[in-house]
């Protein structure tokens, strides 16, 4: 840098999402001169665009089969109708509140918020483009998080939506095309439909949801489609054309089909673009996302950075934890390591997916022997309301140690459950732990103590 910097600071924060928020205040809360920059809204996906707005719309989609099961518990209810625009409102209105509170915290820990779109110009001097002025400071951390892909150029590209848009349309699709098998696009696909919408999903592989284990993804496939959600496997878009108000979708087998409203939900590619990297060497991983060390820095000494940006694992929970390690490890005296191995996850369907560890597939290959525990069975509460659904579980044990290696839940608050049996398969439980648990009745969760024969056992037989 040439000249006199406009400021200085210790550690200058790119984008106030999740991870940045967290490092930038706990940095602060270390003694560090702390500023971060964002160019949009305080929040990040998570709260801005994603997580929260969306398990908003989760709980609003699960209405209509609420509704409906009351009749079998002796309720009668009018005929129930639903106001898009109320829910997208106070959607909007519970967004901006949390926005606040994220302003709020960093404006307690003395954390300067400057509303800019930073660059780098050197390792030590950030570029505000809004002002103009520079910043020189110590170190970087670079939390700008990822954006929606749309894949190849497409025929009428500039039709689709992604799920940015979805918190914004000014009213609810009677009929959509959702491209994608991934978290994105199977919780959409249920929210829609729980909203009333007719939903066809279009996924280019075999089946929806790679990487989660198979009979989580055959279940959540057949409750979808008992939802009357159309999933069309093994085909992508290859078009969109606008006729009027409506869309007419492409197939690549050359059906089509006229849907309100197309969204591609298809993966987010890392933000590394237009902050001033390539000049300084940071090294990007094959995979698109900034490469780093374990404890978040990147092939530049004093430039760090945590979350979706470095495409680890993409959760908030994740980007937290990577941010408040950063600046524990820089600021605090506390050198600290995010462990990546076994982190919970849900997916916000209907029914709710919760999973910890390894697939069925995945532990066959690492464990010599391996028991497994599945169940499936109809909810309790389904007996009255007489729906059609199942709930499904499975506990992968190691058969030469005990420990539970991975568990798989598909029912009603999955997402709750497997948040407390990630703590015991954190703490390395066995099976026989969970079987001394003593049940919890009535309840689907006492499924995971209760399940004593193994529903099938391998490698067993070379030993033998
Ligand atoms: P995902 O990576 O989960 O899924 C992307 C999907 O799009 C896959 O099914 C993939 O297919 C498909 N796909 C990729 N490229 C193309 C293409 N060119 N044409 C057609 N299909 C394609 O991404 P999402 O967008 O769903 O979500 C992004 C990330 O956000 C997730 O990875 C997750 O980490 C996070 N997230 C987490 C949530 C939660 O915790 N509940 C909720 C929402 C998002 P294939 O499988 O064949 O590669």
């Amino acid at each position: 840098m040439t000249g006199k910097p406009d400021q200085e600071v210790d550690l200058f924060v790119m984008g106030a999402g999740s991870g940045g928020v967290r490092a930038a205040r706990v940095a602060a809360s270390h003694g560090a001169r702390v500023m971060i920059a964002e160019e949009y809204r305080v929040g990040g996906t998570c709260v801005i665009r994603g997580c929260v707005p969306k398990k908003l719309m989760v709980y609003a989609s699960r209405f209509s089969d609420e509704f409906e099961d009351a009749a079998g518990f002796g309720w009668s209810v009018g005929e129930p109708t639903f106001h898009w625009p109320t829910l997208v409102g106070n959607l909007a209105r519970e967004v901006t509140r949390l926005e606040g509170a994220y302003s709020n915290t960093l404006e307690r820990f003395k954390v300067a918020l400057v509303k800019s779109r930073a660059v780098l110009e050197d390792a030590h001097t950030v570029r505000l483009l809004a002002s103009g002025e520079c910043v020189r400071t110590e170190t970087v951390l670079i939390a700008t998080g990822a954006w929606p892909h749309f894949g190849p150029k497409i025929p009428g590209l500039q039709h689709v939506i992604s799920s940015n848009e979805v918190f914004h349309l000014p009213e609810l699709p009677r009929r959509i095309v959702i491209q994608g098998g991934g978290y994105i696009a199977v919780e959409f696909a249920c929210v829609f439909a729980g909203l009333g919408s007719e939903v066809t999903l279009i996924y280019r592989g075999e089946n929806i949801l790679r990487g989660f284990d198979d009979e989580v993804r055959e279940h959540l496939r057949n409750e979808m489609h008992r939802r009357g959600i159309t999933v069309i496997c093994g085909h992508t878009v290859a078009a969109v054309e606008k006729v009027d108000d409506q869309y007419i979708t492409h197939l690549s087998d050359g059906s089509a089909l006229t849907v309100d409203k197309v969204m591609f939900a298809i993966g987010r590619r890392p933000n590394v673009m237009g902050l001033g990297l390539d000049n300084l060497h940071v090294k990007i991983h094959e995979h698109g996302g900034i490469d780093v060390d374990e404890y978040s820095r990147t092939s530049v000494p004093n430039i760090y950075a945590v979350g979706d940006v470095t495409n680890r694992v993409n959760l908030t929970p994740v980007a937290i934890r990577e941010g408040h390690a950063f600046a524990d490890t820089v600021y605090g005296g506390k050198p600290t390591r995010v462990d990546h191995a076994d982190v919970p996850t849900a997916v916000f369907t209907e029914p709710e997916i919760g999973v910890i560890g390894l697939t069925e597939a995945q532990a066959r290959t690492r464990c010599r022997r391996l028991d497994v525990y599945k169940t499936s069975f109809r909810p309790m509460k389904a007996t009255l309301s007489g729906r059609e659904t199942r709930s499904f579980m499975k506990l992968l044990v190691d058969g030469n140690t005990g420990r539970v290696v991975g568990c798989h839940l598909v029912g009603p608050d999955a997402g709750e459950l497997i948040q407390l049996v990630g703590v015991a398969v954190k703490m390395g439980a066995t099976k026989a732990d969970f079987d001394a648990t003593m049940a919890v009745h009535p309840t689907a969760a006492e499924e995971l103590v209760t399940m004593r024969e193994p529903t099938a056992r391998y490698g067993y037989e070379a030993a033998e």
